[in-house]
């Protein structure tokens, strides 16, 4: 039975109420009542349920999709302004138990060197990063408990906060490791990370477990009710992601809704994020291989979809995406966006050409930090470096608040503005300073709360005489 405040994973995420959403959807496709009553609804900005949602994604009618998308941008727009949050993932370490077949890191590939980083390695790499601009980071690391035991990733976590080169400093680590007990959740918390990030990768039981034939991960429960886990554990933000093309995109799509629907009802507190991966190919794996694989237009699709489902999750695209494809979607509602990533272990310290033969997955928009910046300021958004939020406190059912009566956007814009002032200031070429300071100028105007935008001002001036890490 489903049960959105159930503490099994079967309950929360059930099989039979996902056929019966799809079987719902499906006899509704494309009716035009129905549709537009979900669509009026979804205008009051307060999400949808994942029924709804399912409606919206089968329908086929260009008018309608067109007027999805259009409300996906009035959304965007209302909660996160022209803002586009910037980060690198950073990979720590590639031992892994688990077998997942579509990973390159699966134990029984003996095609990739196994390699994992040393705190100076670290370092080096921290500082590739922070010499770029980045201030956030992403941690990735395969489940070994030998290899990289849970305090392994806290030392790493220490040492990377730890450094300040130049100008730089990384302010908040998101991390992405396996599904862990509440215990080393608890530890996670207190070594001071941001999001706690764990891809679902398919919610599909069955399919689950034929992707996931040996290792830990091979346990859909536990690994499905790893949130909750989290959250006993004090961590409140967390990212949920399903990889698409592993399975049916509709199923999928509805169970990460699921999901999002059970961490609300039972902890108060949608998702912080929601990623929205599509396979690519890797060394011991062809992508060509999953039947499931989705068109660009199906993903702009379920990204505006889920824009308007959840208005308050931050959507998040990767470098696996092309320029042209992240072009489209960050209009539609993506609000993060990973630049000049690496994805293989020690890649930022690496020469040109990347050796991708040990990368999880091939990159398909390889451009550095700044050609990204200076795309996203030639397209109008604002790239955003900001990390004040957790670093103020404002986590979990706090900052849920703070973006539900949409005060957030007083914090957000002003933050953009002066985290873009310092990355021009310490590492932009002169085409991309010349375009940020010119929006910067344009986007200080639109900040309406005069008080607030008369503290940026004098912030932005003292960035120019070297003061750096201010924040609303
Ligand atoms: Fe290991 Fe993660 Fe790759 Fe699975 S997806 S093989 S758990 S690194
Ligand atoms: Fe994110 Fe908070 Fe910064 Fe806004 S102010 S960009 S919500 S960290």
């Amino acid at each position: 039975m489903y049960n959105a405040k159930s503490s099994k994973a079967e309950e929360f995420i059930n099989h039979e109420e996902i056929l019966a959403t799809l079987d719902y959807a499906k006899a509704n496709k494309n009716n035009r009542p129905l549709i537009d009553s979900i669509i009026k609804k979804a205008k009051n900005m307060k999400g949808l349920s994942y029924r709804e949602a399912a409606v919206l994604l089968e329908c086929d009618i260009e008018e309608e999709i067109q007027r999805i998308y259009k409300l996906a941008k009035e959304i965007k727009q209302k909660f996160y302004g022209k803002r586009i949050v910037m980060f690198a993932p950073l990979y720590l370490s590639n031992y892994c138990v688990n077998g997942c077949v579509y990973c390159p890191y699966h134990f029984v590939n003996k095609d990739i060197p196994r390699k994992k980083l040393t705190q100076e390695q670290i370092r080096d790499e921290v500082i590739a990063l922070q010499d770029m601009g980045h201030k956030r980071l992403a941690l990735e690391t395969g489940e070994d408990p030998v290899n990289n035991p849970i305090e392994y990733i806290l030392e790493s976590i220490n040492t990377i906060y730890s450094i300040k080169h130049k100008n730089g400093s990384i302010r908040r680590v998101n991390v992405n490791i396996a599904a862990t007990t509440v215990e080393n959740y608890r530890k996670l918390k207190e070594a001071g990370i941001g999001t706690y990030i764990l891809f679902q990768e398919t919610y599909h039981r069955e399919t689950y477990r034929k992707l996931h034939p040996t290792g830990p991960k091979h346990d859909y429960a536990y690994h499905t009710e790893a949130m909750d886990r989290a959250m006993e554990g004090g961590i409140d933000d967390v990212g949920l992601g399903v990889l698409f093309g592993l399975n049916n995109y509709r199923y999928d799509f509805v169970g990460i809704l699921m999901h999002a629907e059970h961490l609300e009802a039972t902890f108060g507190v949608g998702p912080h994020t929601i990623s929205v991966p599509r396979i690519r190919p890797a060394s011991d794996i062809d992508a060509t291989a999953y039947s499931n694989a989705i068109s660009d237009d199906i993903f702009a699709k379920i990204v505006a979809i889920l824009r308007i489902a959840v208005p308050y999750t931050g959507l998040i695209v990767s470098t696996r995406e092309s320029k042209e494809s992240r072009e489209k979607v960050l209009e539609l509602g993506v609000s993060q966006l990973s630049g000049a990533s690496r994805t293989n272990v020690g890649g930022y310290t690496e020469d040109e050409p990347v050796n991708e033969d040990t990368s999880q997955f091939e990159i398909e928009d390889r451009r550095t930090l700044d050609q990204v910046v200076n795309w996203l300021l030639s397209l109008g958004h604002i790239p955003s470096f900001c990390t004040a939020c957790y670093r103020e406190g404002r986590t979990g059912d706090r900052f849920m608040t703070l973006v539900k009566s949409n005060q957030i956007a007083n914090c957000c814009q002003p933050n953009a503005l002066i985290t873009l002032k310092e990355y021009l200031e310490d590492y932009a070429l002169p085409d991309t300073k010349e375009k940020g300071e010119a929006l910067i100028k344009e986007e200080l105007e639109l900040i309406p709360n005069e008080k607030v935008r008369n503290i940026a001002i004098e912030k932005l001036r003292l960035i120019e005489q070297g003061y750096r890490d201010f924040r609303f």
